[in-house]
């Protein structure tokens, strides 16, 4: 059956004679404004159970959305189910706007009104919308290093609305540190690194939780800081820290999204082998053996192009938002590596070692080690 479909200003004088008007999209876009006199009420939840929402059956109905497509269909469905008084308006609520008919802000409190209007552009991919973005507001994340890694990730991580960021750092910040940590200014120079990020980032979006851990990560305190945490974001510059961030994330089941940098390269991987055993590979897998030190210079002693970091730092904070949303393909079992000279990048996939030390399926979890000492070779 055909729908019958009103102007906006016939649905105006509709409603001055007592038809119900109700606007059937999801509550972030009637956050923007909606009909004057109209209700909301999404179109999932109207269809999933109309008697819920509706008067009765015989009561006149009008529909509107934004530009009238869904309103036609939401009418139609309705008139199969019994409904017999129903209209779509056409054009809907752009329409509605453009003909200068009245529009009202729907009631919600500040901190909603906030979360529609900061996450917006979040809110229109189909891949995140109202409930990625509440699953992103109700993930914690541990940031391990609030330097040249940590510093891009975090802030991004902030600004997308992940709901707890906890830092742990034990520097101060530095004048040699402004090149490429972005999250520091120069007045920051000679505070907590966490506690200068902390601030940074709260001025980005206080809407979110950032705990400031100034503590030496060790394996006596890790397991503590691993408590809650959905995703692990390894900004560490140091081949011990980076073993035991390994091993404790198996032994919690937490995914490790690792990165590393050399002055104009980089590379960046995620390992998930806690949660997915003998399927995705761990840090050890694919270096079962720490690096010769005197072959691996720091960033202290090498150098590197301040952006770099950066790059790194936002592909990581890219594959934790991935994983917090469960949307595409992860790079586990995949290493990512680029470089900036040349501007390629390359990735290779890599499989788990059913004989790791610490990841094979059957393996018990070995304990902690005195890490310094395996990186010395010791
Ligand atoms: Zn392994």
């Amino acid at each position: 059956m055909a729908i019958a479909e009103l102007s906006p200003a016939q649905a105006c004088t509709r409603l001055a004679h007592g038809a119900v008007l109700i606007d059937v999209r999801q509550s972030h876009e009637r956050a923007g404004g909606m009909a004057e006199g109209a209700r909301g009420v999404a179109l999932d939840e109207l269809l999933a159970d109309p008697a819920a929402h509706l008067p009765s059956q015989s009561q006149e109905l009008l529909l509107i959305c934004q530009s009238g497509k869904r309103s036609a269909d939401a009418a139609q469905a309705l008139l199969a189910a019994g409904y017999c008084n129903v209209a779509s308006v056409s054009g809907g609520t752009v329409a509605w706007r453009e003909q200068l008919l009245p529009l009202v802000q729907p009631l919600t409190d500040a901190a909603e009104q906030d979360f529609f209007d900061r996450y917006s552009r979040h809110l229109l991919l189909p891949q995140v919308g109202e409930a990625g973005q509440r699953r992103l507001q109700r993930a914690r994340v541990l940031v391990l290093g609030a330097g040249g890694l940590g510093a891009p990730a975090a802030f991004y991580l902030a600004a997308a609305g992940v709901g707890q960021l906890r830092l742990v750092d034990h520097d101060r910040v530095e004048r040699s540190n402004l090149q490429r940590q972005i999250v520091h200014t120069e007045a920051s120079i000679g505070q907590a690194k966490v506690d200068s990020a902390r601030e940074r980032l709260l001025a980005l979006n206080p809407t979110i939780k950032v705990e400031a851990v100034p503590l030496r990560v060790g394996a006596e305190n890790i397991d503590g800081l691993l408590a809650g945490v959905d995703v692990v974001l390894d900004g560490s510059d140091n081949f011990p820290l980076r073993y035991l961030l390994n091993d404790a994330c198996i032994r919690h089941g937490v995914p490790l999204v690792y990165a590393a940098i050399e002055r104009f390269s980089g590379q960046v991987t995620v390992f998930d082998a806690g949660r997915q055993r003998g399927v995705a590979p761990c840090y050890r897998c694919l270096f079962p053996e720490p690096p010769d030190p005197a072959f691996a210079p720091s960033c202290a002693e090498a150098g590197v192009l301040g952006v770099l970091p950066g790059l790194a730092g936002v592909l990581q904070a890219t594959e934790v938002l991935k994983l917090l949303l469960g949307i595409g393909e992860p790079l586990i079992g995949r290493l990512l590596r680029f470089d900036a000279l040349s501007m390629q990048l390359r990735s290779s996939r890599f499989g788990p070692d059913p004989h790791c030390a610490v990841c094979a399926p059957a393996a018990p979890f070995p304990g902690y080690i005195d890490y310094a000492a395996f990186c010395r070779g010791g």
